[in-house]
């Protein structure tokens, strides 16, 4: 795969390099916006892990740029802020994954595979995504309790697969809206979560007050 690094500090930068090159991806690696700005675009890259203080800018608003201009390449940040406003901000801009230095560099490429399974590239097993005894066929448009096929609306359906894309991992209401709600729609977040939940089990999805929803592994129990 090619990964495109956007690091400006040299110690970590080399280090990430040679581990990512070590596990067989080809790195092109940049340490300012003003050079990471153009080959952000590149139609080649299959990733891309971003720094968010940059000496020239940050990281954050080309991440934001990347989005409003419609590209969707998978964005994996890696920083020291760790706040939990500075998290939200980051995936709010459309990271799909946010790692926290110092990491450990075994954490660093489990979270790459993640973040690039779900860029594409998915092989046919893949594309069933399943918690517990929920499975969702994202090609088939079908959900299955414990092989049971449950009936959802397509906004339902959307938002299921939002949660169970990144299960165990809180999805904020603003990620789950504009991922699964493009379009007004008179109702809100909370009442499809709540027939979501209907369908699936009252379990299923946990309630993050004031941040958004889960889903987690290990609590899907059959209803
Ligand atoms: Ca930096």
């Amino acid at each position: 795969m090619k990964i495109c690094l956007v690091e400006d500090d040299l110690l970590l930068g080399r280090a990430l390099s040679t581990s990512l090159e070590d596990v067989g991806h080809k790195v092109l690696w940049l340490r300012m916006s003003a050079d990471a700005r153009p080959w952000l675009r590149d139609e080649s890259l299959d990733a891309a892990i971003l720094d968010l203080g940059l000496p020239d800018g940050e990281g954050i608003t080309l991440l934001r740029e990347m989005r409003r201009s419609g590209n969707q390449l998978p964005v994996l940040i890696v920083t020291a802020r760790d706040t939990l406003d500075e998290r939200l901000d980051g995936l709010d801009a459309g990271a799909d994954d946010y790692l926290i230095k110092p990491f450990d560099n075994a954490e660093l490429l489990a979270r790459l595979r993640a973040v690039l399974r779900r860029g594409g590239n998915w092989s046919e097993d893949e594309a069933l995504l399943s918690v517990g005894t929920l499975t969702l066929d994202e090609q088939g448009m079908t959900v299955r309790n414990d092989g049971e096929t449950l009936s959802l609306l397509p906004t339902e359906f959307a938002l299921l697969r939002e949660l169970m894309r990144y299960k165990n991992r809180v999805r904020t209401r603003r990620q789950l809206e504009s991922e699964a709600m493009p379009d007004s729609d008179s109702q809100s977040l909370d009442v499809h979560i709540s027939n979501l939940r209907r369908k699936v089990g009252s379990t299923v999805i946990r309630t993050v007050r004031g941040v958004g929803y889960v889903i987690d592994d290990q609590k899907v129990t059959q209803e």
